[in-house]
Parts: structure tokens; sequence; C-alpha cells
């Protein structure tokens, strides 16, 4: 991999904290320490969770791209996750675990093994860590320790919370979402008296177990469970130390989740624990945000196989994250049939122009003006990140390719060296996007080409009463384990 010259190393950070882009400078030269809230592994991620784990894997692309030594840390919640955000209901996956009557261990392996192999389908890399919650129980018990020695917590019938209005006499709570603690106190609706908690603004820590409860572990006030925000702190000081550089997730983790890490690593540590906060728009699907809890999601494999209410044909992970790239990561982005086709039509012109790339061939003068270009794709990515603006150089790129390949421009040795390396760098190491040799890009459209055709035969043999043939296709199909599918707009089809 060819490094960008130092100039293209002046990156900008879009930091939630200050609300302020600033220019990134690592706290230990040349190195990263990154941080994401990763899934909480009872249910399969759908395309929304995926979205936020695709905007931070361009961001660690970007970042090695650029030279850094990267930590990235990502982890697995696999257990404290309640049903909601005030400490109560049943954990996540001991609930799924009661209604499937499996262990809670067995629904953490299937849905970490599923995410696993849905990250690789959409080629992002792996996290150079990726700690569990259950994993780090002792270290958890050692920060609630330091915590309520420091008079910032207290302990109520086995359970301990954090006493976010000392905290708040000392520090600032509420600093990254912008909340007053005043407001919050005025807007509550959870009767004190019905709480162990002082106030209701308070989270827990560790949670005494129930007798029922599954998920449980010894600790200094009796058998329990960790807090759900706890676990973040103590993997991410464990692995990137008391300060690091980036912490990343989804907006919707801003408050409480977030917050409340701020104040759990401050009242430990004594000190700020992120340099850069980073978070990731929603993905939405008919104007309101993607979520397991409502339904309104749609699976990566759903997406994939096709088989949906959505869309009219399968769609392969590349232009998924494709679309999702032509959006900025702070914005949010909807999902719908005809913006994801239209980035296919994109995604198809674009890996034909790098594939024609391999074959132009050098003059002795140039047309384009390749140096300031590929200023430009780095001032795009530079400009926290900006991947749309990014791709729509990389399309001006690849209008010039077409030109030269049919001879209709000139273009330099030195020019084309530079804009293959440059091309192939953002394209294939930065977008993460899977190298496509000639022909393979178009499997999809042959295989769509293919199926329509047997659906008109099919459509043909209808109108002829032909049913024994029409019968036959449709079985035909389905034995390869192509699905069609008859509805109002005609026959569409899925895979199996
Ligand atoms: P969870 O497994 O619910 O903890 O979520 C994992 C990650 O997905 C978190 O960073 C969430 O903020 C993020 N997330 C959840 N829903 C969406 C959505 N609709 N669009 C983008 N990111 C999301
Ligand atoms: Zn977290």
């Amino acid at each position: 991999m060819t490094l960008p010259k130092s100039e293209h190393r002046k990156l900008s950070i879009y930091n939630s904290l200050t609300k302020e882009k600033e220019l990134f400078t690592p706290l230990v030269p040349e190195f990263v320490g990154m941080y994401v809230c990763g899934p909480t592994v009872y249910n399969y991620v759908h395309l929304g969770n995926c979205r936020t784990f695709l905007s931070f894997d361009l961001i660690y692309r970007y970042l090695k791209h650029l030279g850094y030594k990267v930590r990235y840390v990502r982890n697995i919640t696999d257990a404290g996750h309640l049903e909601n955000d005030a400490d109560s209901g049943e954990d996540r996956i001991a609930k799924k675990a009661r209604i499937e009557a499996i262990e809670p261990m067995e629904v953490v392996q299937r849905y970490t093994v599923d995410f696993h192999e849905i990250m690789s389908a959409f080629n992002a890399l792996p996290p150079d860590i990726e700690p569990t919650a259950t994993g780090h129980i002792i270290e958890q018990i050692q920060i609630i320790e330091k915590i309520l020695g420091a008079g910032y917590a207290y302990e109520k019938n086995g359970s301990v919370y954090f006493d976010v209005i000392k905290f708040n006499e000392d520090q600032q709570y509420g600093k990254l979402s912008g909340r007053k603690i005043e407001d919050m106190i005025a807007n509550t609706r959870e009767l004190a008296a019905q709480s162990e908690k002082k106030n209701p603004q308070d989270f827990a820590l560790w949670k005494k177990a129930e007798p029922q409860h599954i998920m449980r572990w010894p600790s200094p006030w009796g058998d329990g469970f960790p807090g759900w925000h706890l676990e973040c702190t103590a993997m991410s000081t464990k692995y990137l130390g008391e300060t690091f550089d980036i912490h990343g997730g989804g907006m919707d983790l801003k408050f409480p989740h977030h917050e409340c890490e701020i104040a759990q690593a401050e009242a430990c540590n004594k000190t700020t624990p992120v340099r850069y906060w980073m978070h990731a728009n929603m993905l939405t699907l008919n104007g309101k945000k993607m979520a397991k809890s409502t339904g309104n999601n749609i699976l990566p494999r759903e997406l994939f196989s096709g088989n949906n209410a959505i869309m009219s044909q399968p769609i392969r992970p590349a232009v998924a994250k494709f679309f999702m790239y032509q959006a900025h990561y702070r914005s949010i982005l909807d999902f719908s049939d005809q913006a994801i086709l239209a980035s296919e039509k994109g995604y198809q012109r674009l890996m034909e122009a790098m594939n024609k790339l391999e074959s132009i061939e050098d003059s002795d003068s140039s047309d384009y003006a390749i140096g300031p270009w590929v200023d430009s794709c780095y001032a795009a990515m530079n400009d926290d990140f900006n991947s749309p603006i990014l791709i729509a150089q990389l399309f001006e790129a690849a209008k010039w390719i077409n030109n030269l390949s049919e001879g209709g421009a000139k273009i330099t040795l030195d020019d084309l060296v530079l804009l293959r390396t440059t091309m192939c760098g953002l394209v294939y190491d930065v977008l993460g996007l899977p190298k496509e040799m000639e022909g393979q890009n178009n499997g999809q459209q042959q295989l769509d080409a293919a199926v329509n055709l047997l659906i008109d035969l099919r459509n043909q043999a209808r109108a002829n009463k032909d049913f024994a043939t029409s019968d036959a296709i449709r079985d035909r199909l389905q034995e390869a384990g192509i699905q069609l599918k008859d509805g109002k707009e005609g026959t569409s089809f899925s895979l199996r």
C-alpha cells in the first residue's frame, strides 16, 4: 500500500462533544486508539446497525490508509443491556434465552457468529480487539469500587447506583448530550418512591440479581450483574488507557449510554476519557429509524437474497455499502428500493472504470489535472470523512478513464501511475469495495436478465393458457433456489 503524501494528513473530525470540526492530532504521535460500541447480541443485526459499523469501518480504514497505527476496539455486549434505558426490564439476552429455552451463551454465540458473517460479507475489517462484557466482570467490579471510594456511588439492597446529582456538583453531567440536570429532574416521570435510587437520574453500576435472573456473578455486594454503561468504560480503559483518541457509536447512544460512560470514567479516573467523540447518524425506513424493537427494519440477509417486501431484486453487499457511503455518516439516510437501485448503477459505472484503468496506455501529455484531483479526494476525506464528496470525485475520474480508454484523451505515465494508485487506494483500501474481475461484476445483471427472460416466457405461457409450461418454469426455478413472487407490480424473484 502506498501512503498518501504528508500534506494529505490534515484530517478534521467533527467532535460531538465540542460540536465543532477539530484538527485531528492523536494523543501519541502515529498511534490512534479508537473504541466503538458493538452490538448487543440478542438478535440479528439489521441494516441500520450495519450502517453504524460500516461508518466506523470507513473511519478505521482511512486512519490506517493515512499511515496511523490504529488499535480499534469494538465490544460485544453479551450481558447487562436491559430492555429499557431506565435500568428496568429483563436482560435482553436472558429474555431471548428464556423464550427459546436455550442457554444465554447460545444466544450470544448464534448472533455473534451472524454478526461476524455479515460484517465480512460487507468486507468490513475486524477490530483489533473484540472484548465481551462477560469477560470483564472483574474489571467492572474494580471500577465500581473506585467510584464508591470517590463518593460518587452508593449501595442499596445489593445494587450500586451512580450518584448523578453528587457528580454534577463537582463535574458537569450532560455535557455530551447538551442536557441540563435541572431539565432532567423537571421532565422525569419516574416516581422516586418506587425506586431504590436516590434520584431518578441515577443509573445502575451493579444490579442485584433476583433469584430468576440467570446471568449472575458474585460481587462484594452479592450476586448480580453489571449495568450496561459500565462495560464500555471498563474495556476502553483496559485496552486504550484512561484517555484515548476516538470513541464512536450511533447517534442514539449519546444519551444515556455515552453520557454515563463519561461520568463513570471521570468519577473513577479523574480525567476526561475521550478526545474525539464521533456519532454516526441513523438509517431510516419509511422515514422512521430502523430498529429491532419496532420491527421497522430489513436484515442484511433479506437484502442479499431479495427475500423481503421492500426491494424489487437482490442487492449485493458491496452495493448496499456503496449506497450508505453516498451519504455522509452524520446525515440521516433513508433506505428505499429506488435509492439503492440508483446506487447500483453508480457502483457498476465505477467498477467498470476500475477495470478499464488497468489497460489504459500512456502518452506524452495529459488532458487532465491528476494532481489537483488527488488533492480534492483527500480534501473530501479530511473534511470529517466526507465520503459522498469523495465518491463524486471518483465518478469524475471514471468519466476521464472512459475517455482515455476510448482514445479520446491522453495521459502521461506519471499521471497514469498517480491515477491508478489513488483510485485503487481509495476504492479498495478506504471504501473497502471488493476488487471485481471484469465480467464478474455483471453476475447480478446476468442473473437478472436470465430470470427476467424466464419470467417473460412464463407470462407468455400463462397468456396462452399453457399452464403446464408456466408451472414448470416456476417449479424448476424453485428447485434451483430461485423463488418467483407474483405481485401487483408484476413478478419479481428472490434467492433462497
Ligand atoms: P445495539 O445492538 O442496539 O446496541 O446497536 C448497535 C449499534 O447500532 C449502535 O451503535 C446503535 O447506535 C446503532 N444503530 C441502531 N439502530 C440504528 C439505525 N437505525 N441506524 C444506524 N445505526 C443504528
Ligand atoms: Zn458502549
